[in-house]
């Protein structure tokens, strides 16, 4: 795919994250799940995320914070990566809080990243090499499913595909040598914005 200017790959990154919020509010709606007085919360799930083009529209997101939030936001995400680490090398997976969350509220709602988007219902993905990954959705979608005979999936193939392409579209011949992005949400931020070349 041809490089696109970031102005244009931002713009159709918050085009599809629409549409992914569109089919998670046709999963959740079928599933009967709500996060309105949920007693949980999932933003301490720990997870990776995988591309640049979703680590730069963080950034423009905390980019348009407050000085003093974002600071404060970078000065969380340092603890939540040096708590996380001990964890790790202890052999336990941590459930930390998330940086970014504000008394339940996401600080970058517009910004946060697919897995963000996809986690409560139940989803799959079909990767390149063929190979189908499930999810089981959060704890109360799993309550709710446990009994269904036929479970509404979330495909979020397409979705991750369109995700792919605007990747490209982002790092554009680059995209092959680029180092693989396998980060937290916190080490995105204490990294800050990934160095790509304008
Ligand atoms: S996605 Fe599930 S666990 Fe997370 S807040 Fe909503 S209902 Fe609660
Ligand atoms: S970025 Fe927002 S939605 Fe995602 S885990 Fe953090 S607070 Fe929750």
């Amino acid at each position: 795919m041809k490089k696109m200017t970031r102005q244009a790959v931002f713009r159709k990154l918050a085009a599809l994250y629409e549409r992914m919020a569109d089919a998670y509010s046709e999963t959740s709606a079928a599933i009967g799940l709500s996060c309105e007085n949920c007693e949980n919360n999932c933003c301490t799930s720990y997870f990776q995320h995988h591309t640049y083009v979703e680590w730069v529209y963080l950034w423009q997101g905390l980019n348009s914070l407050p000085e003093e939030k974002r600071n404060e936001y970078i000065a969380r995400a340092e603890e939540y990566v040096r708590t996380a680490r001990a964890l790790v090398e202890t052999g336990v997976k941590p459930s930390i809080m998330c940086p970014l969350n504000d008394n339940g509220l996401c600080g970058v709602y517009k910004h946060r990243l697919m897995i963000c988007r996809m986690h409560g219902v139940v989803n799959s993905i079909t990767m390149p090499n063929g190979k189908k990954l499930s999810f089981p959705g959060c704890f109360k979608c799993q309550e709710l499913t446990s009994d269904m005979p036929q479970v509404p999936v979330l495909d979020r193939t397409r979705l991750y595909k369109e995700l792919v392409m605007l990747e490209m579209g982002l790092l554009g011949s680059k995209v092959k040598s680029m180092p693989k992005v396998d980060l937290t949400l916190a080490e995105m931020i204490v990294l800050g914005p990934p160095k790509l070349n304008p």
